[in-house]
């Protein structure tokens, strides 16, 4: 049987999942979308043939022949899409962020209680990436003992203009928000952000490079480089100090040359490219568990922990101070 599934947003990662969900993955079938773009929208559904083009997300959420929601409009419209479809009980897996504030994070987790079944996954695919999952199986192993200190950093070739400062926050930080705590199995405690010498590749409305420190309920430090106009590379780094021993995030596969008088490897400058792999094992995942009327991945809970810790390091780059972050208690719902 195959999942029939209504996407919201045909933009950039709407377009690569529908493609994962029409083409590359097993037991799905996109059969309606939409877009605030309609044209847009018509030119994807054209490609396919046999999707329905909606005029708008309620029509999608209510299409009977729709079983399953794909929300990749942007962020601001997240979280009164996936309302509409807890309200319609339908699964929904929605791209980061689950919503642009706590409050409206909140908002979903509390709907999702009422309805009385998890019916939310969250796109933070790194948790789905193998390398990351290789880092968690030696932490969790033991074999470097307690983490203390995680080194990472976050790095893009460049951004648009309209990119400013919060953004390397709630754009692109978000994604270790989520992952690093998961990693090494611990919840957030404060943020601190410092601004260094700033590149003279950015613009007055966007701090970079920016240093966001983390600190978990058990002390461990993390240290996150964000650097987006670092020029040379898309380029994710973690690693994690523990008591006996320091694990690292593999390199992405690359062929080693030699050649002209040069020892040398590529770095990678697209996103999609990096984390390709994720993306598909992801939406794979959501498929099976959602026909089997599960939730696997990253769940409404998870979006709202980060959009809490994404308030408090945005807060932290306007004080300067050390912010605290504090959610309400974790209901039995989500353990
Ligand atoms: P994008 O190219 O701007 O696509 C967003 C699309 O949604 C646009 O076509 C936009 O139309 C449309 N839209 C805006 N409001 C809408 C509404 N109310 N109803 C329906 N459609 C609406 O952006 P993107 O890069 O695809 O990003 C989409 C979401 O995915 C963002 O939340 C982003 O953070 C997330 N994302 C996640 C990852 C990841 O690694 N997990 C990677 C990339 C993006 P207009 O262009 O006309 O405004």
């Amino acid at each position: 049987m195959a999942l029939k599934i209504g996407v919201i947003g045909t933009g950039a990662i709407g377009i690569e999942h529908i493609r994962r969900l029409n083409s590359k993955l097993v037991g799905s079938k996109v059969v309606a979308v939409t877009d605030i773009n309609l044209e847009g929208a018509q030119r994807v559904a054209d490609q396919y043939g046999d999707i329905v083009v909606h005029q708008n997300f309620q029509d999608v959420v209510s299409d009977p022949s729709v079983d399953a929601l794909v929300v990749t409009s942007w962020g601001p419209a997240h979280e009164e899409q996936v309302l509409a479809a807890i309200k319609a009980g339908k699964p929904v897996f929605v791209e980061k962020p689950m919503a642009t504030t706590a409050a409206g994070a909140k908002n979903i987790v509390d709907a999702e209680m009422a309805f009385g079944k998890k019916l939310v996954q969250v796109g933070f695919m790194r948790r789905y990436d193998a390398g990351y999952k290789m880092l968690k199986n030696v932490i969790d192993s033991g074999k470097i003992g307690q983490p203390l200190v995680l080194h990472c950093a976050h790095r893009n070739p460049t951004v648009p203009t309209a990119y400013v400062t919060s953004m390397a926050i709630n754009d692109t930080a978000i994604h270790e928000i989520d992952c690093l705590h998961w990693l090494i199995n611990d919840e957030w405690a404060s943020a601190q952000v410092i601004m260094p010498r700033q590149t003279s590749h950015t613009h007055d409305k966007l701090k970079d490079p920016q240093i966001l420190i983390l600190t978990t309920q058990t002390g461990i430090r993390v240290v996150l480089e964000i650097f987006v106009n670092c020029q040379y590379g898309y380029d994710i780094q973690c690693e994690v100090v523990g008591e006996t021993g320091i694990a690292k995030l593999p390199e992405p596969m690359s062929i080693q040359m030699r050649s002209e008088e040069k020892l040398s490897n590529t770095i990678l400058n697209d996103w999609k490219v990096r984390f390709i792999d994720s993306y598909d094992v992801e939406l794979q995942d959501w498929i099976d568990s959602t026909l089997k009327g599960e939730v696997n991945g990253p769940t409404a809970w998870d979006g709202y922990l980060a959009c809490v810790t994404s308030d408090a390091c945005v807060k932290a780059q306007e004080s300067g101070a050390i912010e605290p972050i504090t959610t309400v208690t974790r209901p039995n719902f989500y353990n």
